[in-house]
Parts: structure tokens; C-alpha cells; sequence
């Protein structure tokens, strides 16, 4: 399947076009195969759209993310599910347009005004971006990263549970501050969860994560020093796990599942 990004529609299509419908963070799919609505005209579904977004054509049909209301019912047969529950599961190529859907209905949701002088926005002709006519501030969707990073010691691995997903035990991660470059920022967030210092910081890959708008870039590093020392606001325990013994989890989807598959091969290998 091909998918070529747009922001405005190239030329107006007939015939069906695929649709993103978000209530919050939850899509509307088709439970029995995991697919979103493919028609012509949305109103067949009685839904009340509260704004609309091109997104670009998969094979030559048109993607529009629509935004819904908080509270609106699915259509007979049809149900709102997480996004990031179906991140797993859901066509890859689905799963990107859905995934960029998502950052933009929040983005055109939060950009109606000026963030400068409170003037209503437009959307620019030319790119995708909001501009204040009134005094000419342009913005763009905000991308947040976001680091995560697969720490080795003597074959082992540093696992967390944290506040926010207590039954899991998972990757240290964490937001990007400003003036930060990404390998102090991996220091940094090591060092403040878990107290270890970490070396040879090395790039592993990235994955988009639109919860809302954020871009996962993912490291790998060597244990250098320290004890493990955790912060009790934001984790619960932490500690080195060799690959026979790692943890049951739920599923570990995206670039924190692929990091400790890379910690798994890297021993057979
Ligand atoms: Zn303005």
C-alpha cells in the first residue's frame, strides 16, 4: 500500500474516500476486521463531525481524520477503540495514517487562535500550518521528543515499572527538555529515575508516538556507574534482568518491544 502524505486535497476526488473518525484518543473501526469507515460521503454514518483534516492519498483514495465529539455513540456495528491499543495490531500503513490523523485533529484543535495575540487562525495555502492573518505568527504541528533507552550491564538488562504503567516492566524514558540535545537528555532521565550513569549512547531508531504528539527516538547505552537508586514519584522498582529471566509482559509493542528483541539477539548473535 502507498500513502502520500498531503494537507490540502490535490483535486476533489469522486468516490470513496477512508476515514479516521476520533472521539478523543479512540478511533472508529470495524471490530470484526479492524478496519475504518471506507465510503463516500460520512454522513451515512449520522456521526457530527466537529472539524475535518486532509491527510493525503493511499493509492490514489483520499484520508480525511475527522474530529468527533467526546461522547459520540459508534454507528450500529461499528466501535471507538484506543489507538494505542490497535497500534499493535492494526496495519502498519493504517496504523501511520491513523497515527498521524491523530496529531493533526489535536493540532487543529488546539491552533483555532493566535498563541501570540489571540486572533482566529486559517490554515496556510501552502504547508501545513496555522497562520494569525492578523499578525502573521505561522505554527506548525509541535512534535515533542521523547527518549527511551535500553541500559546493558554484564548481559543484563534495566527494566522499571513506573507510576504510569504499573503492571509493566519497561525501558527508562522520557521527554526532551529545552536546550537539550538527546544523548543528555538519556543521561539525564537515567540519572534521575534510576541513579546510574550510562556510556556509548548509540542511536537504535525512532517511532512516531501521536499521544499526543510526540516522536520516541530510541538509544542503546552501557551501564558506567552507580547504584540503582530510583525516584519514588515517578518509578515503583527497578532492576537488572538477563535474558532467560525477563519479565512477563503484556505484549511490548513499537521501538520498546524491538530494543529488547535487540537485547535478545545481541546474546544468541
Ligand atoms: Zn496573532
Amino acid at each position: 500500500m502507498n500513502f502520500t502524505p498531503l494537507f490540502t486535497e490535490p483535486f476533489k476526488q469522486k468516490g470513496p474516500a477512508y476515514w479516521f473518525l476520533f472521539s478523543g484518543q479512540n478511533l472508529l473501526v470495524d471490530p470484526s476486521d479492524g478496519m475504518v469507515p471506507y465510503l463516500t460521503d460520512m454522513t451515512e454514518l449520522n456521526l457530527k463531525p466537529i472539524r475535518r483534516q486532509y491527510l493525503g492519498a493511499l493509492n490514489g483514495r483520499s484520508c480525511y481524520s475527522v474530529e468527533l465529539a467526546g461522547d459520540a455513540d459508534p454507528p450500529e456495528g461499528m466501535v471507538f477503540q484506543r489507538l494505542r491499543d490497535l497500534f499493535d495490531t492494526m496495519d502498519e500503513t493504517f496504523c501511520r495514517i491513523a497515527g498521524l490523523g491523530l496529531q493533526i485533529v489535536h493540532w487543529d484543535q488546539t491552533h483555532q487562535y493566535c498563541g501570540r495575540c489571540g486572533a482566529p487562525t486559517r490554515n496556510k495555502d501552502d504547508e501545513r500550518a496555522k497562520l494569525c492573518p492578523k499578525c502573521g505568527l505561522v505554527s506548525y504541528p509541535r512534535i515533542s521528543p521523547a527518549i527511551i533507552v535500553a541500559i546493558v550491564k554484564d548481559h543484563q538488562i534495566l527494566l522499571a515499572r513506573t507510576n504510569r504503567s504499573p503492571t509493566k516492566k519497561g525501558l527508562i524514558a522520557g521527554y526532551v527538555e529545552a536546550g537539550e540535545t538527546l544523548e543528555e537528555c538519556v543521561r539525564r532521565e537515567v540519572r534521575e529515575e534510576v541513579g546510574i550513569e550510562v556510556r556509548n549512547i548509540r542511536y537504535f531508531g525512532s517511532q512516531s508516538w501521536p499521544f499526543p504528539s510526540s516522536l520516541m527516538i530510541a538509544f542503546t547505552a552501557e551501564y558506567a556507574s552507580g547504584e540503582i537508586r530510583i525516584d519514588k514519584s515517578e518509578i515503583i522498582d527497578a532492576d537488572w534482568f538477563a535474558a532467560e529471566n525477563l519479565p512477563e509482559n503484556p505484549k511490548e509493542g513499537g521501538i520498546g518491544g524491538r530494543l529488547i528483541d535487540w537485547f535478545v539477539d545481541a546474546l544468541d548473535a
